[in-house]
């Protein structure tokens, strides 16, 4: 059986308008629910949480456990190298945002098109080998979102590197963007460990439509909606870390459950999600995950994640029946906030394209947006 691991990048906050107002006290319950259980992989990053992320996971775990009780995760922030002299600075400042001496797990990250100008100039992969074999890294990798030529060419090319963490789902498995499946085969060809992200896509596969969940409960009444993803990722073969992003600590004792009760699934069990993803791919409205890596570089300071999370469900609401009004005026109340862009304040500048790992025209669906929600009839005036 795979590991579960904890993912640090959306941990509950105490003001959902601040990525930096982290509750510390549920972020330490949730740890010690996760270590009770039996488990002990974190996973943070540089650019987490706008930058305290790897402080937040030296606050709530390495403060509070013994360093041989936990291995630690996180990744070099390929969006902001631009010439080797950064490195070992960026990797100095990491060990100590982390409050470690060393970590367990080290890799690039997301290994893309958008982060080329790092890892084509800049001989990251040498300086990742030599931090290991100074000690300062266990295991080196990459995470990535590239498909799978992409990832073979990087394997091809560095056969040093020991593990990849790769988005993976039952919806993302035969998607022609994100190719989770070739990719997979990919990593198994080159005898690599596989680690897995967005296992349930960002919650859209916590929260399915209604038809879907429909066909699930149909199937067997006793499984929850999230158990079906759980259950397709734990079993995969060459695993080593299903990495789950909760956000608060009734969603990763969920998550705890659900995987410890991942038996693995049957043809008719895997047929039946087949059905469930066109389903659900015919009401994703934007594929957006919510990892906000597009939100920085908006010059517009428009939060296209949050409002493209009001988008999507103010789409499923409406096709459910539920009075619309609700989530216009969530955005109505988004409009409100100090510091935001609105989705009609988009230039169409177009450097928010290339850090979207899946692959979303954001000024595009910006412009539906904004037809939406900014109208008479959601409370907007001229
Ligand atoms: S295209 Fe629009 S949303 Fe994207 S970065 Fe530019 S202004 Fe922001
Ligand atoms: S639009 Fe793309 S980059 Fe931005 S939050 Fe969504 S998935 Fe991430």
């Amino acid at each position: 059986m795979n590991k579960l691991g904890m993912g640090m990048m959306r941990l509950p906050l105490l003001d959902e308008n601040d990525f930096t107002s982290i509750d510390y006290e549920q972020v330490n319950q949730m740890v010690d629910a996760y270590m009770d259980a039996g488990f002990n992989h974190f996973d943070t990053a540089y650019v987490y949480h706008e930058g305290i992320g790897e402080q937040a996971f030296k606050k709530c775990v390495v403060e509070r456990y013994p360093r041989d009780s936990f291995k630690i995760a996180t990744k070099l922030p390929l969006f902001v190298i631009t010439e080797e002299s950064q490195l070992e600075p960026l990797f100095e400042e990491q060990l100590k945002n982390c409050g470690v001496e060393y970590f367990d797990y080290y890799m690039l990250h997301n290994v893309s098109g958008f982060t080329e100008t790092a890892w084509k100039n800049v001989d990251l992969y040498s300086f990742i080998q030599k931090k290991k074999e100074d000690g300062f890294i266990k295991h080196i990798g990459l995470s990535t979102h590239g498909d799978a030529e992409f990832l073979e060419e990087i394997l091809f090319d560095h056969p040093e590197l020991e593990f990849v963490l790769l988005q993976i789902n039952y919806l993302d498995w035969e998607d022609e963007g994100i190719e989770s499946r070739k990719c997979w085969e990919v990593a198994r060809k080159y005898n690599k460990h596989v680690m897995i992200m967005e296992p349930y896509k960002g919650g859209f596969l916590a929260d399915v439509p209604e038809e879907a969940e429909k066909i699930m409960k149909e199937y067997n009444p006793e499984k929850s909606v999230v158990s079906w993803a759980m259950r397709f990722v734990a079993n995969l073969d060459d695993v080593c870390v299903v990495l789950t992003g909760a956000s608060n600590l009734e969603q990763l004792e969920n998550n705890i459950f659900e995987f410890n009760n991942a038996d693995p699934l049957n043809d008719d069990e895997l047929k039946m999600l087949e059905e469930v993803s066109e389903i659900i791919n015919s009401n994703i409205t934007v594929d957006c995950t919510k990892c906000r890596y597009c939100v920085d570089t908006c010059p517009e300071e428009i939060d296209i994640a949050k409002i493209f999370d009001l988008y999507n469900k103010e789409k499923i609401v409406n096709k459910d029946g539920n009075p619309w009004s609700q989530l216009g005026n969530a955005y109505l109340n988004y409009s409100k906030l100090p510091d935001v862009g609105l989705a009609s304040d988009c230039s169409e500048c177009e450097s928010c394209i290339e850090e979207c790992p899946q692959q979303i025209n954001i000024p595009e669906v910006l412009k539906d947006v904004a037809k939406t929600f900014e109208t008479e009839g959601y409370g907007f005036t001229d």
